[in-house]
């Protein structure tokens, strides 16, 4: 079956008891039971929730993994994964994350005795220094946020599995829509499902998606223990936004192209950072490994941070806004914003310079977002 097909259907047809096109939303904490012990399937809601079920089916289904778990929020499912890594265990991850990803794993690495060592992964050479010693855990985002760097997923699940360790590859900005880790040979996909899974910008949620059972089994004990859970509205309304998810990617790709290729060709901008752009130096593993180039990109205007903050004031479309993968268009300067909580030092090492700008294109029409970034670079 294609994704877009997949994506309408994830989750499993009508529901049995009704005919209900959509799963209901079960508001309930706890299930009768038959007897002691012997029940339908459900017993207590942190455990499990009917219309968390169907969700969880559908997150299996369209990142081609055996088990899908629901979680309240990106981090919860990250908070979630830790807890399989004893103290002492070794994670490396890419050196360009999400900030609360970076500050979770530094935090684990303070208090619980983590040992994490962050590596730009994107050459086979980096791979081959950073993995000398094997990791029980490698952890990626491609593309990355906010530079929009590629890893080379089969690559890295080679090299991950020659030391025993798993790869996790956050995949909320391309989405199952655009690029399915688990097929690269990764072994667990997280999502902010608050992204473009949801798509609409109104709910908080997470995802773990296992490639193997035995590790499906285990977090889904680990879901239950630590009990970052979902709410059932929260899990109809992710599940909503999957129907559309390949829609969607499409009309967020268009939107990206078109504004990518505005701030290309500007003066005023000094680096453009966009997979879809032949200039971007992954390009061809872009290609390879992406079906698509989605709807995030980032762009370093010249002037520094008056320079962005003119640009910020002036863009009318694109709103002042953390958070991304929403309909509607978001921008955001990540050294103040969402890269905040990394150390200035980090920041400038890792190339988050000041007038760093994150782009999130909606699915306006693309020639409007392009008229507004225009109309607004003129201003700067
Ligand atoms: C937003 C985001 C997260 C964190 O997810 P929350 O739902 O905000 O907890 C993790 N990774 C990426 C790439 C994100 O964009």
């Amino acid at each position: 079956m294609r994704s877009r097909t997949q994506f309408v259907h994830a989750g499993g047809g009508a529901d049995r008891a009704t005919g209900a096109v959509n799963p209901p939303i079960h508001l309930s904490s706890t299930f009768a039971q038959l007897a002691p012990n012997r029940n339908r399937g459900y017993v207590y809601g942190r455990s499990a929730n009917p219309t968390r079920t169907v969700l969880e089916r559908a997150l299996a289904e369209i990142e081609h993994g055996r088990t899908g778990l629901a979680f309240s929020s990106g981090l919860g499912a990250l908070t979630t994964l830790l807890e399989q890594f004893p103290a002492g265990s070794r994670v490396v991850a890419m050196d360009d994350l999400y900030g609360g990803t970076w500050r979770l794993l530094d935090h684990h690495r303070r208090q619980f005795g983590l040992e994490v060592e962050f590596a730009d992964l994107t050459t086979p050479l980096a791979v081959e220094r950073a993995l000398a010693e094997p990791a029980d855990l490698v952890f990626v985002e491609s593309p990355t946020n906010p530079l929009m760097k590629l890893v080379d997923l089969r690559a890295l699940a080679r090299a991950a599995h020659r030391g025993r360790g798993l790869l996790a590859v956050d995949n909320t900005f391309a989405s199952p829509a655009l690029q399915r880790p688990l097929d690269c040979g990764a072994d667990v996909v997280l999502h902010s499902t608050t992204k473009y899974l949801s798509g609409h910008s109104d709910v908080i949620g997470g995802a773990l998606v296992l490639a193997q059972k035995r590790l499906g089994e285990r977090m889904r004990w680990l879901q239950n223990a630590v009990g970052a859970v979902p709410s059932p509205f929260d899990c109809f309304l992710v599940l909503r936004g999957i129907r559309t998810l390949e829609l969607r990617m499409r009309a967020h790709g268009e939107a990206a192209r078109a504004v990518a290729e505005v701030l290309a060709t500007h003066r005023k901008v000094r680096a453009v950072h966009y997979p879809g752009l032949a200039s971007h130096p992954q390009h061809r593993l872009a290609r390879r490994q992406m079906s698509g180039f989605g709807g995030m990109l980032s762009a370093e205007l010249r002037g520094g941070v008056p320079a962005a903050r003119r640009f910020l004031r002036r863009v009318k479309l694109f709103t002042l806004a953390e958070s991304l993968g929403g309909v509607e268009s978001l921008v955001e300067h990540p050294a103040l914003m969402t890269q905040a909580s990394l150390p200035k030092a980090d920041r400038a090492a890792h190339g988050i310079t000041d007038g760093l700008l994150r782009f999130s294109c909606g699915i306006e029409d693309p020639a409007d977002l392009a008229d507004d970034v225009r109309t607004a670079l003129a201003g700067v």
